[in-house]
């Protein structure tokens, strides 16, 4: 598969995977001012530990979709999405990412 001419269909199935989506510390804190929250607030709202202990990851609605994405709007967070969301699928994907991304079945 040539990701050279990859293009993200906003198809939002990435966004409903269950899994951590780790942030990195600069990323709360552009995330928290945008939402006008301390950074300490957005944490314990928004984040939880990830079992490694090594990172903070965003936390799931019950449907295991990003507590970000809305079904109709897509990410809210969309200009400020954590780097493991920008690279998807260019630095590291799923073994059936042909069934899962919508942009990536365009290009097989
Ligand atoms: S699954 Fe692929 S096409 Fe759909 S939103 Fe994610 S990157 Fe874009």
């Amino acid at each position: 598969m040539n990701l050279d001419d990859f293009e993200c269909v906003q198809c939002g199935n990435c966004c409903n995977i269950p899994g951590y989506v780790r942030v990195a510390d600069d990323e709360i804190n552009k995330i928290a001012k945008f939402l006008q929250l301390e950074v300490n607030d957005f944490i314990e709202k928004y984040t939880i530990l990830t079992d490694d202990r090594r990172s903070l990851s965003l936390i799931e609605k019950d449907d295991d979709s990003c507590i970000f994405y809305n079904s109709q709007t897509g990410c809210l967070i969309n200009d400020l999405k954590p780097e493991q969301c920008k690279s998807f699928p260019y630095t590291w994907r799923y073994s059936n990412l042909s069934e899962i991304c919508k942009g990536a079945e365009q290009i097989i």
